[in-house]
């Protein structure tokens, strides 16, 4: 299947040249934040691509044509910064939007799954009547580190019976090998370092 380039043109090769241009747009605006939240960890600041119109645009049509080319009915935003990213995506490919948040934040049944983190644990919550099964969903977060937020994810959208066929990312930090945990789930990220 095509994707749809940033310049609103479809085919292969300016579906290659829009995910060229969100990693030139990665590469020179994600802002390195040392010790954040916590010493040791190198934070991936995003915020700079949200607040730059063009930048935004031409990361979130690369995320569109993963979705379009994935055949994605429905797109989940994990909380918070998938959120931004799910948002747009949902619109521009005319997928169903579901938010997976933090526990506690849903109204209504809900279905969870905890995972560990380097310190503690974590629950993941999605609405129980939110996703359905048949629908082919793809997962949006902004970085991908060991992977155990997005296992969690993809395990809520499979325990409701929806397929998950693919994550979708800004980042993926390489060294933490995040893909690991997501055995037979293609994972695209726009930058890899
Ligand atoms: P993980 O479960 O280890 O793959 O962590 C992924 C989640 O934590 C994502 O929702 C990210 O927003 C966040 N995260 C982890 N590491 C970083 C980092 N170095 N910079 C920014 N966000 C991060």
């Amino acid at each position: 299947m095509s994707a749809l380039s940033a310049t609103g043109r479809t085919g292969p090769a300016n579906a290659a040249a829009g995910l060229q241009a969100a990693r030139a747009v990665l590469s020179s605006l994600v802002r390195d934040v040392p010790d954040f939240p916590e010493p040791g960890v190198l934070f991936k600041d995003i915020n700079p691509v949200l607040a730059d119109p063009s930048a935004f645009s031409t990361v979130v049509d690369a995320l569109a044509g993963i979705a379009r080319a994935a055949g994605a009915t429905t797109v989940t935003g994990i909380e918070a910064r998938g959120f931004l990213l799910a948002a747009p995506v949902a619109l521009a490919t005319q997928a169903r939007l579901v938010p997976i948040r933090k526990a506690g934040k849903l109204p209504g049944a809900t279905a969870a799954r905890t995972y560990d983190l380097e310190y503690g644990r974590a629950t993941l919550e999605v609405q129980q009547d939110a996703l359905r099964p048949g629908e082919r969903v793809l997962l949006i977060d902004d970085v991908l580190a060991t992977g155990g937020t997005a296992a969690a994810a993809a395990g809520l959208v499979s325990d409701a019976g929806a397929e998950v066929v693919g994550m979708a990312v800004l980042i993926e930090l390489l060294f933490l090998k995040g893909r690991g945990r997501l055995p037979g789930l293609p994972v695209a990220a726009l930058l890899e370092v």
